[in-house]
């Protein structure tokens, strides 16, 4: 699914020299190497604060953390997405409440969102789900109306923008009060290990933030709230700092290998292809910034996707089923409130979903026999 040997390979003499500098240097917490990737990552996003952490979901729980979110508060999030979403939430004694999402995008349905909205109801985590962006106008809107906090959840969405109705284009992750990110291997930007980070534009918020990832402290040893320790590792810091200069580069690799994919799918009528929020015409450019392919997803209709998935790893074709199972129907987050006819997408998105291999070093003779092979046995 990822090529992490052949990423490495490309930027090895950069990133051994950054990682033998830090053992040289013993700063292995918090050091030099982890306050300037930081500032790099402000500066590349465009956001006043980033404040690294230990991983990406840390990162969500102190983001829930900061805001001073209580047992009790109910936070809304999709259903369709990974289970640290809502993990958190639940870890915090906060209520998760999860909703459908749009079988177009995959993303937060903002009408599920608006009929879930109760008095209880604190704050709204979008997750720009495989990378491409949650409908963050009319989530911001129904936010502000309602007096909630938005988190996002940009894991899986690093480096792309979304584009408001208005022209402007902002990088995901810096439009709701506070975002999380991880730094998992097989993410866009992924360390050697674990990594995470919280950005935001709220000075006062990133303050809070960067006292609870170390023990509550804002003066040593004297611990004002309680916090977590949650630290990135400088061996990590230095990679990310080898890698953030060819992230850009790395989004368009996928972008190209989806844009290959999506043209090589053209016309099967059994194949959804991944949409986007450009003009459905400039949909899978290779220009089109509004998508960063984490995975590149197809909907597999009136075919055995789960066939599917045999068949392409008889043939030594990697796939994965992101996600397989809804996260109402786990059994950690069953809740009686969860009525199915409000799932309905969700249900048969788990049933339809197959992930191809989606990584910066895909050649056009492996897209060839990828797609040939899924397209040959959807027509069988
Ligand atoms: C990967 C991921 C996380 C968690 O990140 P970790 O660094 O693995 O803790 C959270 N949310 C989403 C949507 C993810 O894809």
């Amino acid at each position: 699914m990822v090529d992490l040997k052949g990423q490495y390979a490309a930027i090895k003499e950069r990133v051994d020299s950054s990682i033998l500098n830090v053992i040289e240097n013993t700063a292995f917490v918090n050091g030099p190497e982890v306050h300037a990737f930081q500032k790099e990552l402000e500066e590349y996003l465009g956001v006043k604060n980033v404040i690294p952490c230990a991983n990406g979901t840390d990162a969500l729980q102190i983001a829930m953390m900061g805001l001073g979110l209580k047992p009790g508060d109910e936070v809304i999030t999709a259903d369709f997405t990974f289970a640290a979403t809502v993990e958190v939430i639940a870890l915090l004694g906060l209520t998760p409440v999860l909703v459908d999402v749009d079988p177009v995008t995959f993303n937060i349905d903002v009408e599920a969102i608006k009929n879930a909205i109760t008095p209880k109801t604190k704050a709204i985590v979008p997750v720009h789900l495989f990378g491409l962006a949650a409908n963050m106008d009319e989530i911001m809107e129904l936010a502000d109306e309602h007096n909630l906090y938005v988190i996002e959840d940009n894991a899986q969405g690093i480096g792309g923008y979304y584009t408001s109705k208005d022209g402007t284009k902002k990088k995901t992750g810096t439009i709701g009060h506070v975002a999380s990110t991880s730094f998992f291997p097989s993410k866009n930007l992924g360390c050697y290990g674990d990594g995470g980070a919280i950005f935001t534009n709220d000075d006062d918020l990133a303050h809070i933030i960067r006292g609870i990832v170390n023990h509550g402290m804002y003066e040593r040893y004297h611990h004002d709230v309680v916090g977590v320790n949650s630290r990135l590792d400088s061996i990590q810091a230095a990679v990310l700092r080898a890698k953030l200069p060819n992230l850009d580069a790395y989004n368009k690799a996928r972008r190209s290998a989806a844009a290959k994919y999506t043209k090589a799918f053209e016309g099967q009528e059994n194949i959804i292809t991944p949409t986007c929020f450009c003009d459905a015409s400039d949909a899978n450019k290779e220009n089109c910034d509004c998508h960063v392919y984490h995975q590149y997803t197809l909907k597999i209709v009136n075919s055995d996707r789960d066939a599917l998935v045999s068949h392409l790893n008889e043939n030594g074709i990697p796939c994965g089923v992101y996600y397989p199972i809804p996260l109402h129907l786990q059994k950690a987050y069953l809740d009686e409130r969860y009525k199915e006819e409000n799932f309905k997408v969700t249900n048969q998105l788990v049933k339809e979903v197959i992930s191809l291999p989606m990584h910066t070093e895909l050649d056009d003779e492996q897209i060839e026999f990828i797609t040939s092979t899924v397209i040959n046995f959807v027509n069988k």
